[in-house]
């Protein structure tokens, strides 16, 4: 095997072991682009040397994506594959089947396409994958999320160098942040996790009713929901697998109240959804609503996105990453949630995730509602962290203690 052969193996073998935490029996579905091949196949083995009972790879063109929209009809913008997510969500119902998302697509795919397009496309695509998010958030089976460096992406990312040196550098960077590069990169995620369900206990136990930050451009305080509970690195799904959902992953993250969230914040690094580039956002909350929102760039879509329903302008997650993450020292910025959410503190408009309210298996949806608990059909993660963001806790009788100052843990 050449060098980067070996580091490809690192990083699937860490996948199905530390990512998916595999059981023997287990079938395995993968999502891929077409140009992950090389990994997808190094994960296939890993998996069936773990036990896999069948792994099943659903592919993924960039090309074919884009003749929807240059040869496509435009009235057919509202269609999505309900019938392949239905198999998908009955795939995962019983946690039999364990779910692998590798991502990698050039996050620039779409942005000079019709918006009303991308827009119709995306809602439709949320309303016919929803049953599919409430599985995964839910952890009904174990999951993980990777990514696979692709010609477009890293091009993205490394504007100034050739196709090859590019690509080879953003393989570099993602065997970096994930630690797949390390002697024993499995025995580095136990470490990590611990690191990181120390942080998640201490938290916990603080019973903290707000946060407060303050930064250039962003002074706020987000309400937590009462029954808050703060997660972060590998979490236990339903059918008894602790998996890490996300690889890389550096955060700890809770719910924020979706009525409780007041001022002003300011985005500090850009995003990519679905396809464009959101650069530069700023925002005033009211009540937990956005009720003023601007971006520099994208603002359009920016303004589609907040509009897609009414939890779409409400904080759906609140995220804290000490600025010295590895992802954050390495000075790239990824185009990609993935790896740029785990650079900076963030937030995220939109759905909530159940695992960070107690008690919400025996809920009713208003029950939920009631204790603050946002959804909606989308989850976008902004970055609001940097060396100089401040955030306290506050407590419920108002008194407040340092948390970070300039982007790192107090203590
Ligand atoms: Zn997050
Ligand atoms: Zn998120």
């Amino acid at each position: 095997m050449t060098p980067h052969e070996q580091l490809l193996d690192k990083y699937a073998e860490l996948t199905i072991r530390s990512g998916l935490n595999l059981r023997k029996g287990q079938q395995v579905l993968m999502t891929a682009p077409l140009e992950a091949v090389d990994l997808v196949r190094r994960i296939t083995h890993h998996a069936y040397k773990a036990g896999a009972s069948l792994v099943t790879t659903l592919y993924s063109d960039e090309q074919a994506s884009l003749m929807r929209y240059t040869d496509g009809n435009s009235e057919a913008f509202d269609a999505a594959p309900s019938w392949l997510f239905n198999g998908m969500a009955e795939a995962f119902r019983d946690g039999n089947c364990a779910r692998l998302a590798i991502i990698g697509e050039n996050p620039a795919l779409l942005s000079g396409q019709d918006i009303d397009k991308v827009s119709r496309a995306n809602r439709a695509r949320s309303v016919a994958y929803k049953p599919v998010v409430e599985l995964i958030t839910t952890f009904a089976t174990n999951w993980c999320i990777i990514s696979a460096a692709t010609a477009s992406h890293a091009k993205s990312v490394f504007p100034d160098l050739s196709p090859d040196a590019a690509l080879a550098a953003l393989w570099h960077a993602i065997f970096k942040c994930t630690r797949a590069d390390l002697a024993d990169p499995v025995a580095a995620w136990a470490a990590h996790n611990a690191a990181l369900h120390a942080r998640v206990k201490t938290l916990n136990e603080k019973r903290y009713t707000a946060l407060a930050y303050k930064g250039p451009g962003t002074d706020f305080t987000l309400g937590l929901v009462d029954d808050h509970v703060w997660a972060g690195g590998a979490s236990m799904a339903k059918n008894g697998i602790m998996c890490n959902p996300n690889i890389p992953s550096e955060e700890v993250f809770t719910m924020p109240h979706r009525e409780r969230v007041d001022g002003i914040v300011r985005s500090t690094k850009p995003l990519s959804y679905q396809g464009t580039f959101i650069d530069g956002i700023q925002v005033r909350f009211e009540k937990g609503r956005i009720v003023e929102g601007s971006a520099a760039k994208g603002q359009d879509v920016f303004r589609k996105m907040i509009e897609t329903d009414d939890g779409a302008a409400r904080l759906g997650e609140v995220a804290l990453v000490p600025h010295s993450s590895p992802i954050s020292a390495s000075g790239i910025v990824f185009n990609e949630t993935l790896y740029d959410e785990n650079a900076a503190s963030h937030i995220a408009v939109g759905q909530a995730y159940s695992q960070n309210l107690a008690g919400t298996a025996t809920m009713s949806a208003a029950e939920k509602l009631a204790a603050g608990m946002n959804t909606s059909l989308v989850h976008v993660d902004w970055m609001i962290g940097s060396g100089a963001l401040d955030v306290d806790g506050v407590f419920k009788d108002g008194k407040r203690e340092p948390l970070m100052r300039k982007g790192e843990w107090v203590a």
